[in-house]
């Protein structure tokens, strides 16, 4: 069973409340607002999958709630179908403009809205697919490269604004090639896999792991200074070589990584490039001290 969608009217008059609630109680979660303000507000703090949206309101009008809305970074995705009595050419276009995805003017047909409202839904659900798709790794759902440069521009932002450490992992595969040699490319995939679950066990809720490439990851660390970053690779470290992979075929691969670890200058540097360059340089130091050491 699909979980019901959540819905916030946001509509000042009682019988245009009910009317709705009438038609869409029964399909989907309902939220209602008698105010613009209230609405943001509920917005703050609710989860909603879309907004019904009328124009003429006490206080702030639903252009501006619109407006306000889509200015938001947490809210500009839920899609916001205005709904009024105004039918001017001017307030269709104004709506548009500003965000709005559709424009219903009352008095409405019911089926009408129930299809247009149910659209709009399907649609924001396959921009969601998307949006994952395009951020994660197929093989092991962590996120990809692209989504950690952009996750890690906000971690830096944050980062400097609250004057916290932020550090880097950048963690490979010892002789993978091996590996892929000694139990075939298949295995080598189950391998990745797994150490792609004993990363995500290991950190913390705010860390942040990444596939960065074939056999290489990095975790980005907020408000974690370099011996807390050293000690979380060599938690890893362990905690990789001690737990070999089960493969599907039932056999045990036994295998190591070594880590690159390296801080964030918070005064000088504003990219996260530096921070990985030293990490990367960190990593190739322990791969030439003999593998299976963070450095
Ligand atoms: P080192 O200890 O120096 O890191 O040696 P290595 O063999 O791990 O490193 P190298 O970079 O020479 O080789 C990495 C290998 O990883 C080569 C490539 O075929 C393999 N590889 C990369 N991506 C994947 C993948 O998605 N699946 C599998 N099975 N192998 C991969
Ligand atoms: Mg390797
Ligand atoms: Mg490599």
């Amino acid at each position: 069973m699909m979980q019901k969608k959540t819905i916030l009217i946001i509509d000042d008059t009682e019988a245009n409340i009910e009317t709705l609630t009438a038609l869409l109680g029964e399909q989907y979660d309902l939220l209602i607002s008698l105010s613009g303000r209230e609405a943001l507000a509920l917005l703050d703090e609710e989860h909603v999958d879309l907004v019904l949206l009328d124009i003429v309101l006490p206080g702030m009008d639903g252009f501006e709630v619109c407006r306000r809305i889509k200015a938001e970074k947490k809210t500009r995705d839920i899609p916001v179908i205005f709904i009024t009595v105004k039918s001017d050419e001017d307030s269709i276009e104004r709506a548009y403009e500003l965000g709005g995805v559709d424009y219903i003017t009352k008095p409405f047909r019911s089926r009408e809205v129930l299809s247009r409202i149910k659209k709009e839904l399907t649609l924001q659900t396959m921009l969601d697919e998307l949006a994952h798709l395009a951020s994660t790794d197929p093989l092991t759902k962590l996120y990809n490269r692209r989504h950690f440069s952009k996750i890690s521009q906000h971690a830096l932002a944050l980062a400097k604004r609250e004057q916290e450490a932020l550090s880097v992992i950048m963690l490979d595969i010892d002789r993978f090639k091996r590996v892929n040699d000694t139990y075939g490319h298949q295995a080598g995939d189950e391998v990745i896999m797994h150490l792609a679950k004993t990363i995500m066990a290991h950190l913390r809720q705010s860390d942040f792991a990444c596939r960065f490439g074939g056999e290489e990851f990095v975790v980005l660390l907020p408000n974690t200074s370099i011996d807390d970053a050293r000690y979380t690779a060599e938690k890893l470290r362990k905690a990789v070589e001690e737990n070999a992979a089960i493969l599907s075929n039932g056999e045990a691969v036994y295998y190591t990584v070594s880590s690159g670890v390296s801080t964030v200058d918070l005064k000088s540097e504003s990219l996260i490039d530096s921070a990985l360059k030293r990490a990367d340089e960190a990593l190739f130091l322990a791969k030439e001290h003999g593998r299976n050491l963070v450095r």
